[in-house]
Parts: structure tokens; sequence; C-alpha cells
């Protein structure tokens, strides 16, 4: 079992300290302006003091709000708390309930309103923050009508959720287009994503070293290995052996060496129209694997690349593991929220 320690912003019943500048034209000199009770939704206040000042430049009037409160009705501790009683499970109504208890009363509404501000407010922390190795991978989860395709970002240094795409990543243009202005944003140098063609083609356009995460390499070998060794002539089966040594080593010339064996087999039969026959099918993907070496071991020179994609998918597994209790997200920008807050450890 995981301690988790939760740290709610504090919140004050007035501020200690008087504003240095106008927070329109910066003039510093400022005149008490009178004050305010504010009521607030809190766990331990019901009002905090709010001063006004009065601005001897441009004569404009603005509000000093205490630590923790803001233009809202609830505090923030009490917008951050919604925020993680939804994450670990609560319906919206729940939430309304948990706050009941504190003495809070909110409606499913501002339940819902204040998770969504939590999720926006954590995507404008996170925006600018440079992002070195991106882990990618796409999900289905169930949305308005039906299961819908995202694609998740993960910043694999902190194993946190960067953003979301509305994005089949079978669509090679489409995860181009959203990833692009990213890459650029963040400077990212590295993807680390599963053996799909739509990858490898982006990582080359948009000129990104590739790791392709090595359970995924070995579980699709594995399969096809195991499927050859029934279909192909006895004779050739030392060079499954041989394949499968290459993999479980993973060694720097790898594809020379898948190349060398290449070479051994002998040539195509079939036509052109004919479906290939095991033999063939094996050719290929030594060739396929020989291509595609380099993807497989760039973790080998920077440790800062991880071998598997391990990192995204526990990411994934987090928001998951919340859809299943939301019984579907109603439009895209709710979904976005709740998977950003759901995939990210709590903090
Ligand atoms: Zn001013």
């Amino acid at each position: 079992m995981s301690i988790v320690v939760l740290q709610l912003p504090k919140v004050k019943r007035q501020t200690e300290t008087r504003p240095k500048k106008c927070k329109y034209c910066k003039g510093e000199i400022l005149q008490r302006w009178g004050e305010v009770k504010k009521p607030v939704q809190d766990t331990k206040m019901r009002n905090v003091r709010v001063y006004r000042y009065k601005c001897c430049s441009c004569k404009r009037t603005f509000r000093q709000y205490p630590e923790g409160v803001d233009r809202a009705d609830q505090t923030q501790r009490i917008r951050k708390l919604a925020m993680v009683c939804w994450k670990l499970g609560l319906s919206y109504r729940g939430v309304a309930l948990v706050m009941s208890a504190f003495g809070v009363s909110l409606s499913r509404m501002s339940a819902w309103r204040d998770v969504q501000e939590e999720a926006q407010r954590q995507k404008k922390g996170k925006r600018w923050k440079p992002v070195r190795i991106l882990g990618l991978d796409g999900a289905y989860v169930r949305g308005w009508g039906k299961k819908r395709p995202v694609l998740v970002a993960v910043d694999l240094g902190e194993g946190e959720p960067v953003t979301i795409g509305y994005i089949n990543e079978h669509d090679p243009r489409a995860v181009k287009r959203w990833l692009e202005p990213l890459v650029k944003r963040l400077g990212v140098s590295v993807i680390v994503t599963d053996d799909l063609f739509t990858y490898r083609q982006v990582a080359d356009d948009l000129n990104l070293a590739h790791q392709v995460c090595q359970f995924h390499v070995r579980r699709w070998v594995g399969r096809e290995l195991n499927r050859l060794k029934e279909e192909i002539p006895k004779a050739w089966l030392w060079v499954l052996e041989k394949i499968q040594a290459i993999i479980d080593d993973l060694p720097d010339d790898g594809d020379k060496q898948l190349f060398e064996l290449w070479k051994q087999l002998p040539g195509r039969t079939t036509q052109p129209d004919e479906e290939r026959a095991p033999l063939e099918q094996m050719r290929d993907m030594i060739i396929r694997l020989s291509e595609r070496w380099e993807r497989y071991i760039q973790f080998v020179d920077d440790p800062g690349i991880p071998w598997t994609n391990n990192g995204t998918e526990q990411v994934i597994g987090r928001m998951k593991m919340r859809a299943r209790t939301v019984r579907g997200y109603k439009n895209w920008q709710g979904m976005q929220s709740g998977l950003m807050i759901s995939g990210s450890s709590i903090s």
C-alpha cells in the first residue's frame, strides 16, 4: 500500500502585507480604500477580510485577496479537495456529499466546475516546462455515445501527463499535426512509443530520436517466431533461434547481424500476387528488424531514455481506472480535464 501525502492550499483570513504596486498601472502610491467581508465556502472559515486599494496615479480601485482566496466563492482549498475526491473515484454527487461533511454546501454543478478549474490550473502550470523525452501512446476512452480515440503524451522524466489529444494514433498526418507544435514548444528531442508505423514516420518527419518500447518488440517478435516455428522447414529452425538471441541481447551491430542472416536465406519464389511462403515471411521479418534496429537501441547511449514505454502505460492505466467509474465523459473538454487529473499523480 502506498501512502499519499495530501497538501491542500493554505487559506488566510486576511492579508498580512499591503500590495506594493497597482495591478493596472504599477503605480506605487496606494491608498487603503475600505474593506469588505467576503463570504467563502471553506472547511474552516465562513468569511475572509478583503481590503480595497485606490491607486493615486490611475485612480482605479482593486481588491487584494488573502492567500488561498480569489474571486470564486469556494476557497482554493475546497477546490483542490473536490478535485482529489473526484480523482479518488467519487462522482460529482459524491464530492458534494463529502463537502457537506465539512460543513460546505456545494452543488453537483459547482463540484464539477471546481474539478474543471483545477485541471485548467494544472494545465497552465505545466505548459512551458521543457520536456526532453516524451512518451506517446494511444487509448480508447468511453465518451459521448461511443469510445473515443485519444493520444496521451507523457513527460518520461517526471512520469506525468503533458497533454492529451483527441487523435487516432493510426493516422500519421493527424498525429504529426498535433505533435509538431508540442515538440517545438517543449523542446522534445526523443519520443518513446510502441512499434507502430505512425510513430516511425512522425519521428522521421520531425527529426526526433525514437526509442521503440522493448516490451512491444519482444511481444510481437515472440509471437511471430512461435508461429513460424510450426510453418517453416525444419532445416531453417536455427535461424529463428538466432533471431531470438539477437533480440534478447540487443547488440549494437544487431542490424548488421540480421542483414548477414538475411543474405543466407533463399530469395523469393512466389509470384507478386501470391501469399508469401513462411520462409519468405521470416526473411521479410529479418530485414524489417534490421531496418528498425536503431530505434530499438536508442537507450543504450543515452541513460535518460527508458527502454520501455512503461511510464506512459502507467499514466494511461490511472486514466482508465478512473474512466471505468465515470459513466462516460460528456464532451471533449470534460474528457480531457478528467483524464489529465486522473492520469497525474496526486500533488
Ligand atoms: Zn494605477
